[in-house]
């Protein structure tokens, strides 16, 4: 994709600090991390979000995390990471190119999402059950 980010740190037209390549996928470093060590795990191939790939290449990139978040727990000396990938602008995601973002984590740390659980109607917890699982 000509005008997109990812594609071009890939094809080598935009520096970047890597931290792991293969066959399918890149490790960089978050140009603007919201902790030290921020990485992405970033799909070769272009695809705007998680549902767009293939079922059996997205396995093939999620079976890279867990080598890469542990080098980035021990890397960083922290004691837990979260894994997030965004789907759709709503969502927060600012390049339409599948990736993953790992975020070290200690406890204590200046991290902070916007996660505030709510209280939904018992109706409505059923019926978006059902809603949900009609589509599976
Ligand atoms: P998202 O909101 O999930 O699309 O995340 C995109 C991420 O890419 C953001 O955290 C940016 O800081 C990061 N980013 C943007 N440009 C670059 C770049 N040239 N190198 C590394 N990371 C980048
Ligand atoms: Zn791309």
């Amino acid at each position: 994709m000509p005008d997109c980010i990812f594609c071009k740190i890939i094809n080598g037209e935009i520096p970047s600090t890597k931290l792991y390549e293969d066959e399918r996928s890149i490790a960089i470093l978050d140009i603007n991390p919201i902790a030290l060590g921020h990485t992405l795990l970033i799909s070769k191939t272009h695809y705007p979000t998680l549902t767009d790939m293939p079922d059996k290449e997205l396995g093939l990139l999620a079976e890279k995390l867990p080598r890469l978040c542990r080098a980035i727990v021990k890397g960083t000396n922290s004691e837990g990471f979260n894994v997030i990938e965004n789907n759709g602008r709503c969502s927060g995601q600012i390049i339409p190119h599948l990736h993953f973002h790992i975020i070290p984590r200690r406890a204590n740390d200046e991290v902070r999402f916007n996660w505030s659980p709510r209280v939904f109607p018992k109706e409505e917890m059923s019926s978006v059950a059902k809603a949900i699982t009609d589509c599976l």
